[in-house]
């Protein structure tokens, strides 16, 4: 047998996660001249892009364009994409192992974090990333409900999901209808009695987690004013003493907060109010289980040893009456089948991409990992490719010094009619080249980008699969 990589037996790499950094990651391998390599991309849903189609806010298009360098390295005849099945349970990890060479896990963070406070889970309570999942079609949450009756709504945390949610929650039917936001939620949100938007961050404007772009847009909205308290736009010691050598997108993320202190409203129908160095500390419901409160403790900053800037809870407390709230703290990992995780951190156990047994601290021959769930839930999208190349060129390196996993069977038909005897009803590329096709045609009948198909049904049906 020729060496592994050589024209006749190439390297073989399954890739788990069709999002940004799944793509990344085989772009970066065809890219490369030393090894020949073949990609088969699995992904649970049947369609691909994880969070760029399900994730990047709908009024955001632009974003979406990295979707056709997507596209490009789809369209590589290396490449195959098996949509629609589900590693762990239509296919196992150790059915992967018997086919490919390597595997390279991109599945992200598809969990949330808990804020750990009394009423967390009262009626009314959501987590932001559950919110941003419904109105963007994803499958699981389509039938999601979200009581868009109340007329005052919280989003806990001030990061770019917060920025999301808070943006979306104060747009006019007419602003969302041209985007691919799903239809339904489209219809929900043409009648939300939402007015009143409060956005909360723990620590001061210096140590906001959105960027510059994101706050400046939440002051640009055609039906919707925002005013911060001017107490707290301001800098205490600590964080004027941070902004001393600041960038300059810093200083304008601050500045820009700051031009928003105490602005009265000018009659718009909505109000976004950006609140600073507060925590919420009880969610509270009546006696329907229905939240109708927030109580929050007003915080202040404090150095840590390790030169961390965090929040210190004073003895002040307010109660902001909301009917709803949207906890935006942050994405977390989960855990999948064997493969070492990291439980604390919510991310696999490795080193710069490689795969590490949490026992023996040894590289797993063979397995790897990029992305969210390698790294934690940070950065843009485009974060991912430095990100997958660390990984790639470990993979690169390890195959040229034989470390692979022992495949019994590293033959691409093999592996597809395992494919096909777990999962009869995958998708492949082409077939979503044909739904890609059909939302765009029915978005072009009613002026929309695209109207998605928000159910495996819809977009089996459109293959003339019942
Ligand atoms: P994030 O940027 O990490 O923000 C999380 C926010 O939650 C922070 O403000 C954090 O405050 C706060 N938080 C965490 N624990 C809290 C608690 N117990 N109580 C109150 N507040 C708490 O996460 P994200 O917004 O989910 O975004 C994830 C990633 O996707 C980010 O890198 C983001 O930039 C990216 N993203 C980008 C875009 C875009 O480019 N337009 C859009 C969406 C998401 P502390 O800072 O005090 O911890």
């Amino acid at each position: 047998m020729t060496p592994v990589g050589s024209p006749t037996n190439p390297l073989r790499v399954a890739i788990v996660g069709a999002g940004p950094t799944g793509f990344y990651t085989a772009g970066h391998l065809f890219k490369q001249k030393d090894l020949a390599v073949t990609v088969d991309m699995y992904e649970r849903l049947p369609a691909p892009f994880g969070l760029v189609r399900y994730g990047v806010a709908p009024d955001h298009q632009k974003i979406k364009s990295v979707i056709k360098q997507y596209d490009r390295t789809a369209r590589d005849a290396r490449f195959r994409f098996f949509g629609n099945v589900e590693i762990g349970k239509d296919l196992t990890i150790a059915q992967l192992r018997r086919h490919y060479h390597q595997i390279v896990y991109t599945f992200g963070a598809q969990s949330d974090r808990r804020l750990g406070i009394p009423g967390e889970d009262l009626t009314g309570s959501h987590p932001a990333t559950e919110f941003v999942a419904w109105y963007n079609g994803h499958p699981d949450f389509r039938e999601h409900q979200f009581d868009l009756t109340r007329t005052a709504a919280a989003v806990i945390g001030v990061g770019n999901v917060a920025m999301d949610v808070a943006r979306i929650l104060a747009r006019t039917p007419e602003e969302l209808y041209e985007t691919d936001i799903a239809d339904y939620a489209l219809e929900a949100l043409r009648h939300s009695q939402v007015r009143d938007i409060y956005v909360l961050g723990r620590r001061g404007p210096a140590q906001a987690k959105f960027t510059t772009p994101e706050i400046k847009e939440l002051g640009e909205m055609a039906d919707a004013d925002i005013t911060v308290p001017a107490a707290e736009a301001a800098l205490d010691a600590i964080s004027a003493a941070e902004m001393e050598g600041a960038d300059r997108q810093m200083r304008t993320k601050v500045e820009t907060i700051q031009s928003y202190a105490d602005r009265p409203g000018s009659g718009k129908s909505k109000r976004i109010t950006l609140r600073f160095l507060v925590s919420p500390v009880e969610l509270i419901g009546d006696d329907t289980g229905q939240i109708t409160a927030m109580k929050i403790v007003k915080n202040k900053l404090v150095q840590k040893e390790d030169g961390r800037t965090s929040p210190t809870a004073t003895d002040e407390f307010e109660t902001i009456p909301v009917g709803l709230v949207f906890r935006s703290i942050g994405y977390r990992g989960e855990p999948l089948g064997d493969i070492p995780f990291h439980q604390r951190w919510g991310v696999i156990n490795n080193t710069e991409g490689r795969v590490v047994d949490v026992a023996s601290a040894e590289p797993l021959p063979g397995e790897y990992t990029a992305g969210w769930i390698k790294r934690g839930p940070t950065g843009i999208i485009g974060t991912n490719k430095p990100d997958a190349l660390e990984t790639v060129r470990h993979m690169l390196a390890d195959a040229q010094a034989g470390i692979l996993l022992q495949p019994d069977a590293p033959d691409p038909q093999e592996a597809a009619a395992t494919v096909a005897a777990g999962q009869p009803n995958f998708i492949s590329y082409a077939d979503w080249e044909k739904i890609d096709a059909a939302e765009i045609a029915r978005g072009a009948e009613t002026g929309r980008v695209r109207v998605k198909f928000v159910s495996d049904a819809e977009m089996l049906a459109v293959l003339g699969r019942g």
